[in-house]
C-alpha cells in the first residue's frame, strides 16, 4: 500500500470524492470541457504525457488517455469512483503534470486568486505564488493514492521533479545562460557552459533550483551552472547555499537589465575621438586645481566606497579642467555635441541607480560602456566618468 499523504476523509472526503472534486474545481477555473467524460479526459491528458516514440500506435494504445471509454471516465466524477488503481498506475506510468501548471501559470492574476480560494477546501496555505505548483503536486497525489503499487507517492513526486526540470531546461536553457554570460554562475567556479573540443561544440550547462520551497519552473528561481557545481548544489540545498545563490541571482538579474540599459547608448564618434586622444594630453595642461568643491567624498561617504572615492579624486585632480576644456570646446565637437554627451551619461546613471546597483558596480559599468563606445582605454574613459562625478551627472 502507497503511505498516505492525504488528510483525514472525515474532514476532506473519501480519495475517490477528493478526486472528483479537484477535477471539478479545475474544470471551473481552466475550462477543461463541457461533458462529464472529455472533462476527465483532459485532465488525464494534462498530467501525463507521450514519449517521443509516441507516432508508433503500439506506444500510443497504452496511452492512458485513449484507453477507456466515455461511461468509466465520467464515472471518476459522477460517481465518485476515484481512479481505479489500475488505470492509477497507467497514469502514474505516464505522469508529467508541466502541462496543467502551465495552464494554471498563465491565468491572470484575479483568475489565479479565485482558483487558489476554491481550492482552499484542501489546503488554507495555498496563494498565488504557489498555485501552479501545488496544483501539479496535488495531481501527482491523487494519482499516487489511487495506486496500490509500492512507493507510489515517491514515485510520482520523483517524476513530477523531473519533468519540471526537464521544462526549465527547454524553455529557459538559453535565457538562464545569456544571464550567467556563458559562464557557470558559482562565483568560485566560472567555468564556460559551452566550450569548443576539437573543432565541435560541447555544452556542460545544467539547470538549478535555487530554492526548492519556491517556484521551481520560474526562471527567477533558476541558476545555469556547470555539472560539478549542479552536483554540489543538490536538490536540498542549505539555507546558505540558497542565500548565496540568491544573492548571485540577483547580481545577474541587474547585469541584464543594465547590459539592456547600456545597449541602446552611443556616443557620437566626435567626442569618442576626443577621449581617445586624452593619454596625449600635454603635461602642462594637466593638474590644474579647480576652484568648485571636491564632491565626490560627499557623494560616497559610504566607508566601503573609500577606494573608490579615492580613484575619482585623483582622476578630478588630475584631469578635471582639462577634460573640461577639451570636451566642450574642442571643434571637433558639433554644437550641442557635449550636452548630448553629458545628458547620455547621466540617464545612464539615472538607470542603473534605479537598478539599485551599487556605486562601484555603477561606475565599472559606465566605464566599460564608455570603452565599449569609444575604444579610449580603461583609464581615459575613468578619468571621463570621474569627471561626470565631480560635474553631478554621476552619483548624488
Ligand atoms: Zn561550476
Amino acid at each position: 500500500m502507497a503511505t498516505s499523504l492525504l488528510a483525514d476523509p472525515a474532514v476532506f472526503g473519501t480519495v475517490a470524492e477528493q478526486v472528483a472534486t479537484f477535477i471539478k474545481i479545475l474544470n471551473e477555473h481552466l475550462g477543461l470541457g463541457k461533458a462529464n467524460a472529455k472533462v476527465v479526459r483532459s485532465f488525464v491528458k494534462m498530467v501525463t504525457k507521450l514519449p517521443y516514440d509516441a507516432d508508433f500506435e503500439d506506444t500510443r494504445k497504452n496511452y492512458p488517455v485513449d484507453r477507456w471509454s466515455d461511461d468509466y471516465m465520467r464515472s471518476i466524477i459522477e460517481k465518485p469512483t476515484g481512479f481505479r488503481p489500475d488505470y492509477a498506475d497507467e497514469i502514474l506510468y505516464y505522469l508529467d503534470t508541466t502541462e496543467l501548471e502551465k495552464k494554471v501559470r498563465a491565468l491572470v492574476p484575479t483568475a489565479k486568486d479565485r482558483l487558489s480560494q476554491a481550492l482552499r477546501v484542501f489546503d488554507t496555505n495555498i496563494g498565488r505564488a504557489n498555485l501552479a505548483e501545488w496544483v501539479g503536486d496535488k495531481a501527482a497525489e491523487l494519482i499516487a493514492e489511487c495506486s496500490e503499487r509500492d512507493f507510489a507517492h515517491e514515485i510520482a513526486m520523483e517524476k513530477v521533479s523531473l519533468a519540471r526540470q526537464a521544462l526549465a531546461r527547454t524553455e529557459y536553457e538559453n535565457f538562464l545562460m545569456g544571464e550567467a554570460q556563458g559562464l557557470c554562475s558559482f562565483t568560485s567556479c566560472k567555468k564556460p557552459l559551452l566550450a569548443n573540443s576539437s573543432g565541435k561544440p560541447v555544452t556542460d550547462v545544467e539547470i538549478v533550483i535555487i530554492d526548492p520551497h519556491g517556484d521551481t519552473a520560474s526562471p527567477t528561481n533558476l541558476l545555469a551552472c556547470c555539472h560539478d557545481c549542479a552536483v554540489s548544489y543538490g536538490p536540498e540545498p542549505s539555507p546558505d547555499d540558497i542565500a548565496q545563490a540568491k544573492i548571485i541571482k540577483e547580481a545577474q538579474q541587474r547585469n541584464h537589465k543594465i547590459s539592456d540599459i547600456v545597449a541602446k547608448r552611443d556616443v557620437e564618434e566626435a567626442i569618442a575621438k576626443v577621449i581617445r586622444q586624452l593619454p596625449d594630453a600635454d603635461q602642462a595642461d594637466l593638474n590644474i586645481e579647480i576652484t568648485e568643491p571636491l564632491r565626490v567624498r560627499t557623494k560616497l561617504p559610504d566607508p566601503r566606497t573609500v577606494m573608490l572615492a579615492n580613484k575619482i579624486l585623483g582622476y578630478v585632480a588630475v584631469y578635471f579642467c582639462y577634460i573640461d576644456t577639451v570636451l566642450k570646446s574642442n571643434e571637433l565637437v558639433r554644437p550641442g555635441g557635449f550636452d548630448a554627451f553629458a545628458r547620455t551619461v547621466a540617464d545612464l546613471f539615472d538607470a542603473m541607480d534605479q537598478a539599485q546597483a551599487p556605486e562601484p558596480e555603477i561606475f565599472t559599468r559606465l566605464v566599460s560602456w564608455l570603452n565599449d563606445q569609444t575604444h579610449g582605454g580603461i583609464e581615459a574613459c575613468e578619468a571621463v566618468i570621474s569627471y561626470f562625478v565631480q560635474n553631478c551627472q554621476v552619483f548624488r
